[in-house]
């Protein structure tokens, strides 16, 4: 891969994972153009195909053959939207680094105003749901319980309903790329690394076709994997509980022998 060095290097990479998405692909990439073009800055996309059983990755290829910004990264199964994110970052060439869902839920337009805060300065912009259009009450409520349960007991500084729509400078991408945890929580190793970050508020739209790809079970596994990284509360927990059986067993030998002892006097 050439050095990001080289002239022809893009100013901004979005990194756009993809499983089973073949209904949003041509709109995804035409909202794309006009957003990204208006910068009047060179740019890539990388869609990363996380071993969709559809024709995502057919439709991507055709997507790169007729656009040489279009790079597409295929893996042989699906390994979920964090690892599909990881290796778009891992082959990232842009000054700045964005990361946005293909469901058109992000908007392209709110890239814009990300890029004008990497321009004032600002590190990472990540961007802040302030509503969610064509979501559940379920998914609403569960995921804002999350947001706040994680905010409360993480060791580091997580911002509440902020997903991992967002954007990277280079520098902050060369350090994640550092971390290499399996098991990983984007959003809050984005915030672990540190550098200046703001917030960007935007609506979040519905998802423009298809169906969520993050049922229940996806989602505890997920909020697990960010609990157990970013919190010492569980294995406290599983400590303090220790004690307590601990101190409960202790207390029951200490009474088995006054009352054999009392037996014996008796
Ligand atoms: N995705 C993926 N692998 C997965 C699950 C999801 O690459 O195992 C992609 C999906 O195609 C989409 C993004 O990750 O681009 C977020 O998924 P989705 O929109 O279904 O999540 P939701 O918005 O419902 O939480
Ligand atoms: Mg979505």
């Amino acid at each position: 891969m050439k050095s990001p060095e080289t002239p022809e290097h893009p100013v901004f990479s979005v990194v756009i994972p993809v499983w089973n998405e073949q209904e949003v692909l041509p709109v995804l990439h035409q909202r794309l153009v006009q957003t990204m073009d208006s910068t009047g800055e060179r740019w890539e996309v990388i869609f990363i195909n996380d071993g969709s059983k559809d024709r995502s990755l057919e439709l991507l290829i055709a997507l790169s053959q007729q656009d040489a910004r279009v790079k597409v990264l295929n893996f042989s199964r699906n390994f979920g939207h964090q690892i599909a994110i990881t290796a778009g970052f891992d082959y990232a060439d842009g000054d700045a680094v964005i990361v946005m869902d293909a469901d058109l839920q992000d908007p392209p337009e709110v890239l814009l105003r990300m890029i004008g805060k990497w321009r004032e300065g600002y590190e990472v912009a990540y961007a802040v749901r302030t509503k969610r259009e064509g979501e559940t009450k379920f998914k609403l409520w569960t995921a804002s319980a999350f947001y706040r349960l994680i905010r409360y007991i993480a060791d580091v500084d997580i911002p509440l309903d902020a997903g991992d729509f967002r954007l990277m400078d280079r520098k902050v991408v060369l350090a994640m790329r550092r971390l290499r945890e399996k098991n990983r929580f984007m959003r809050g190793l984005s915030s672990w690394v540190g550098f200046k970050q703001i917030a960007v508020e935007y609506e979040r739209a519905a998802r423009y076709a298809g169906e969520t790809k993050y049922p229940f079970r996806k989602m505890l596994h997920l909020a697990n994997n960010a609990i157990t990284s970013f919190s010492h509360v569980p294995l406290q927990l599983a400590m303090y509980t220790g004690f307590v059986f601990a101190g409960i067993a202790g207390l029951g030998i200490v009474i088995a022998i006054v009352l054999r002892l009392l037996d014996m006097t008796l």
